[in-house]
């Protein structure tokens, strides 16, 4: 009998995985996936979403075209998790594993920040960057505040390219010279894991007079007096709020007993959970890495290499911890550090600095994983 493996989700991580076995097993494999949404959409997207330099509908990349041999793609909302007996319940029956791959991302808890759900205008989630796109337009003075309302959040650098964006943005519109623009982030550098890239960022910032604010971040709004209040008691006044809600996995994990401090606790060089044969990738897991969508498919390659190891087809290979994280810098310019946390002794780090040439890398980064995934 074929082994079934079931991979919750149809993230970075999870599509990447299910491509991989699909790869090696062909029709032998018995992959389910398990997706709530229509469509997939990339994570920079957003920015671009909320800018109006694309549509809503034009991010979307729908999953009839994720067709692998294989595997099999469910649209149905996962609403528990037993992980002991390695069993999915959703919204229209349930779903039992030899192999149980959790890779749903990270949520948003917006009522863990009061006043965010109000007037925070959050942009991480599509419906986010779609609202924020018709609020961009009628701002035009005032203070701007990009706040991170926890740790740790998505793609470390993104809500510095968003500060970046709404300056030149501001400026293409002539208004810049009224507004004020203030980055709170709860990092002790914009980028934690490239000082290269941190001091690119924090060199624009410093030509585009942007304000930024380390290691704080926002723990409530007050729509009333339009004013962010900080963890340490900093008041910042403003007009106009953009805002990175507080991270954790999504309800059916917190429920299922999975998590511990909102976090799906795992071995990092092997992904595996303490339930065995499950595992955690992506987001979710407590790994101390960046989320990023290139750190998920790096775990996906070990996941995938350790299930087949067990299936008797190779050997098991450790997470190697690599990513490429991508930069926008707001004038065209975009810059990505290689990162390398788990193959050697410590963290590699190659830099490349802010260039207009540089967007052909991530066009390449985008094209390359639709191609692969969608067949496009
Ligand atoms: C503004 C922004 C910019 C970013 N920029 C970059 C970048 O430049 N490069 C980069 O690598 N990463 C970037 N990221 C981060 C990247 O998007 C994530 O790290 C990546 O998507 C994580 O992959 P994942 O597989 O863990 O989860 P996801 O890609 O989030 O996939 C999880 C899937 O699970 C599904 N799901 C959740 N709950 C349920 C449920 N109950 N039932 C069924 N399905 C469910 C979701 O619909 C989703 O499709 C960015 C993120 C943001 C918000």
């Amino acid at each position: 009998m074929k082994s079934r493996v079931l991979v919750l989700g149809a993230g970075f991580g999870g599509m990447e995985l299910s491509t991989l076995l699909s790869e090696a097993l062909g029709e032998k494999a018995d992959v389910t996936v398990i997706e709530k949404g229509d469509a997939f959409v990339f994570g920079y997207s957003k920015i671009d979403v909320m800018f109006g330099r694309l549509t809503p509908e034009a991010v979307r990349l729908p999953y009839r075209n994720f067709v692998k041999p294989g595997v099999r793609l469910v649209k149905e909302t996962i609403t528990a998790i037993d992980p002991v007996a390695r069993r999915v319940t959703t919204t229209d029956g349930s779903y039992e594993a030899d192999f149980l791959v959790v890779a749903l991302g990270a949520d948003y808890d917006l009522a863990a920040t009061p006043g965010l759900a109000e007037d925070g205008n959050e942009f991480y989630s599509v419906a986010g960057a779609g609202r924020v796109r018709e609020v961009l337009p009628k701002f035009s003075k005032g203070p701007a505040v990009v706040g991170v309302c926890g740790f740790p959040f998505k793609c470390p650098p993104a809500p510095s390219e968003c500060a970046l964006m709404l300056h030149h943005y501001l400026a293409k519109r002539g208004v810049r010279g009224a507004c004020d623009i203030t980055l709170v982030l709860p990092l002790s550098s914009p980028m934690p894991a490239s000082a290269d890239v941190s001091a690119a960022l924090i060199a624009a910032f410093a030509e585009t007079g942007i304000k930024l604010l380390l290691g704080r971040s926002v723990k409530a709004l007050e729509p009333g007096r339009k004013v962010a209040v900080l963890d340490d008691g900093t008041e910042l006044p403003y007009a106009l709020h953009l805002g990175v809600p507080k991270h954790q996995v999504p309800k059916p994990v917190l429920e299922s007993g999975m998590a511990e401090n909102g976090w799906v606790p795992i071995t990092l060089r092997t992904m595996e959970t303490r339930f065995p044969e499950v595992y955690a990738i992506g987001d979710g897991a407590a790994t101390g890495l960046p989320k990023a969508g290139s750190f998920a498919e790096s775990a996906a390659r070990a996941v995938a290499s350790s299930i087949l190891a067990k299936l008797g087809i190779g050997e098991a290979k450790p997470n190697t911890g690599t990513g490429s994280c991508l930069v926008e810098f707001g004038d065209g310019r975009l810059s990505w550090a290689d990162l390398d946390f788990l193959t050697g002794p410590k963290l590699t780090s190659v830099f490349h600095p802010p260039s207009l040439a540089g967007r052909a890398h991530k066009e390449q980064f985008g094209a390359s994983r639709t191609a692969r995934w969608f067949g496009r």
